[in-house]
């Protein structure tokens, strides 16, 4: 792979320095230089002193991430073979505990790795490339991955296209054997059906176990649910399996009816008794106004972003609005559990969200928990933005 040295402007010497992993552009002093994706670039101050090794990848954050502060590293499948052990010790507890097989075992910059996820589910392995950059590296990482692990099979989704998005190239599946479809995994006990080889995502959002197992184990019994933005009804399931009296669970993705019926049926649940609904929530709240219904706990999980064909929703602009719904058909001394995954904002800013949201309404509420990512989502203290998740259990007193 072609090596290139570039200059970075003063102003920036420090903070790559001192471990921010994250290449901008603008922090280069002539990035016209640097051409392909996938380049290894050796960052130098104004004087040519070393900085550190990192390689071009577009994504919509940056253009590349910091490999190495070693001047004569080579980037090589024995450099991912360090990375991928690293990574794999780190979350070593994970591969002993017998009741989740499911969770990542390298998290891009938090593994020292930027722009590549790997997800482990029940003996196979999925590689998520974020951009053509890391996905250069390809030979290297899949030999790396293959020294460090004995897998079932391995799987990739390459999520780089101009917009970051899913490019569906019909070969998810790498080598190995092929999992079944669905593979069900365990989750503290829960089962989830995961499916490989069916488009961008897989069935369940790994980051919400210790949320989704909160909500089991000390919110759900006896409570009636609703669980907004639902996609495949992961919360719904752990409610029910916490006890709560009945389960509500929207989404506007046709597929999403299917499949939370077979996420329930797979944990032994009847499905009779819970209710899935393929709507927009905004209408669902509008419904359930005019009905008059109230909840013991209402999820709120909405994309960052999104675009209906009636409206477009952005977290960071419309997130007031959304608790504003939520409240209305939260019963007094309910639970609200307010969810994004939005790396535009803060938790901070995400709990003025709040605030204003009951101000408005003239309501007061108290907060219970928060989370943000689990441990195997590893994420650096100097790229702080990396923990994009944000999730605060709400109870509303008025
Ligand atoms: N809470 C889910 C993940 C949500 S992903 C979990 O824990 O697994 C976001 C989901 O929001 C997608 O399934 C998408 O179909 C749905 N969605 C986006 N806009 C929506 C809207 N206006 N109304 C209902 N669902 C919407």
């Amino acid at each position: 792979m072609q090596e290139i040295q570039v200059r970075v402007k003063p102003d920036f010497v420090r903070a790559y320095t001192e471990g921010y992993p994250l290449i901008s552009k603008e922090s280069i002093v002539s990035w016209e230089s640097v051409k392909e994706e996938g380049s290894v670039l050796n960052l130098v101050d104004e004087k040519g002193k070393f900085i550190l090794k990192a390689y071009h990848g577009a994504q919509n954050k940056g253009f590349g991430w910091a490999l190495s502060t070693k001047k004569d590293e080579q980037i090589d499948a024995s450099f991912f073979t360090k990375k991928i052990k690293a990574a794999l010790e780190y979350r070593k507890e994970f591969f002993l505990d017998e009741s989740t097989t499911a969770f990542r075992v390298l998290n891009g910059e938090g593994d020292g790795l930027g722009g590549l996820t790997i997800d482990y589910f029940d003996g196979f392995y999925l590689l998520t490339w974020y951009s053509l950059g890391i996905y250069e590296f390809k030979a290297d990482i899949l030999e790396a991955l293959k020294n460090s692990v004995d897998y079932k099979g391995i799987y990739q989704k390459k999520r780089f296209d101009s917009k970051g998005k899913y490019l569906d190239e019909k070969d998810d599946f790498i080598c190995g054997e092929k999992a079944p479809a669905p593979l069900i995994v365990k989750e503290n006990e829960a089962n989830f059906a995961i499916y490989l080889d069916d488009g961008a995502m897989v069935g369940v959002f790994l980051d919400q176990r210790d949320v989704r197992r909160t909500i089991r184990d000390k919110y759900a019994k006896g409570k009636t649910f609703l669980n907004t933005f639902s996609y495949t009804g992961a919360f719904s399931i752990f409610a029910a399996l916490g006890g709560s009296s009945k389960t509500t669970s929207v989404d506007l993705a046709k597929r999403s009816l299917p499949k939370t019926t077979e996420q329930f049926e797979i944990n032994k649940i009847d499905v009779q008794n819970q209710e899935i609904i393929v709507e927009d929530v905004f209408n669902y709240f509008k419904y359930a106004v005019k009905k008059n219904l109230l909840f013991d706990m209402v999820v709120l999980d909405p994309p960052s972003f999104a675009r209906s064909k009636k409206r477009t929703f952005s977290a960071s602009k419309d997130y007031v609005n959304l608790l504003k719904e939520a409240i209305q058909i939260t019963k007094k001394g309910g639970i609200i559990v307010a969810s994004t995954n939005s790396a535009n904002f803060s938790m901070m800013t995400f709990s003025d969200f709040i605030s204003k949201a009951f101000k408005e309404l003239k309501g007061k509420y108290e907060v219970k928990e928060r989370f943000s990512l689990p441990k195997d989502f590893r994420v650096l203290n100097k790229f702080k933005e990396g923990n994009y998740l944000k999730v605060v259990f709400i109870k509303k007193l008025k």
